[in-house]
């Protein structure tokens, strides 16, 4: 018997139960859709921060139905999950293309959805590559809503990473220095859009800082080979000019959850 349609009779026939909390009904309830969907987007930072992060807004803190329809996806191949968190995402990049900050006001130009990309060997094991996915659902989602965007897969790595679970903040930090670089032809993709990082989960920050310091390497070197115009860089990690630049890569950051305690922060 065909696989396909045995999974198809038995969604049919057997009653679901819902990814995020266990309820018997759907295979995602309402009350877990509206919790995903009626997330507010908000800036979120780890204490303590790790250098080079960048500016990062998260939609929900990664406990109860978050966490395990982050889990579903990623770890159990639920794949039907990247467009409900693709959706998530969607929402999480408006906010960040939307805030005030170097080049906010060209609201128009495309934006360059860069996931921060999985270990090969993880991809592997999973079967899929979760946020690459969620980054492709989440640029169709913004093109619908009228917004160029697109997925661009710019990031991989260039050496082995250990396992980042069980590390603390500084062993991250360590673990992940120099892991990622830019695929080759890339720096000039940074240049056409304004870029944002996207990854599903935030913890420490140590990934998304080397993401955006392999992603700035990128760009420079490109930018080198085509003449000066690149200026010192602020205190807070954004160049506060790029006379001679094709595009606004700046990046930052969305990712869909992050640690419960990231959300505390103070913003005066
Ligand atoms: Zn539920």
């Amino acid at each position: 018997m065909d696989t396909w349609w045995w999974q198809a009779f038995s969604d049919l026939m057997m009653p679901l139960d819902c990814a995020g909390c266990g309820e018997r009904g759907a295979r995602l309830c309402r009350r877990c859709l509206a919790e995903m969907g009626g997330a507010v987007v908000r800036p979120v930072r780890p204490c303590p921060a790790p250098a080079g992060l960048p500016a990062v807004r998260a939609a929900v803190p990664y406990q109860g139905a978050a966490r395990a329809l982050l889990l579903e996806h990623k770890e159990r191949g639920a794949l039907w999950l990247a467009r409900v968190l693709g959706g998530v995402l969607a929402a999480v990049v408006s906010a960040v293309s939307a805030s005030p900050g170097p080049r906010h006001a060209l609201r128009t130009e495309r934006l360059l959805l860069v996931p921060v990309p999985s270990a090969p060997r993880a991809v592997r094991s999973r079967g899929h590559d979760p946020v690459r996915r969620m980054a492709s659902c989440a640029a169709a989602e913004l093109r619908r809503a009228g917004v160029p965007a697109r997925a661009a897969p710019l990031l991989t790595q260039r050496r082995r990473v250990s396992d980042q679970s069980g590390l603390d903040a500084e062993g991250r930090t360590a673990n992940l220095a120099g892991a990622l670089r830019v695929v080759p032809g890339g720096g000039a993709v940074l240049g056409q859009g304004r870029v944002v990082l996207v990854d599903d989960l935030m913890t420490t920050g140590a990934t998304l800082a080397e993401a955006a310091r392999a992603v700035r390497k990128g760009w420079e070197e490109d930018n080198w080979n085509r003449g000066p115009g690149l200026t010192e860089g602020r205190s807070d990690g954004y160049p506060t000019d790029f006379r001679g630049s094709r595009g606004a890569w700046l990046p930052r950051a969305a990712v869909v959850a992050s640690s419960p305690s990231s959300f505390e922060m103070n913003w005066n």
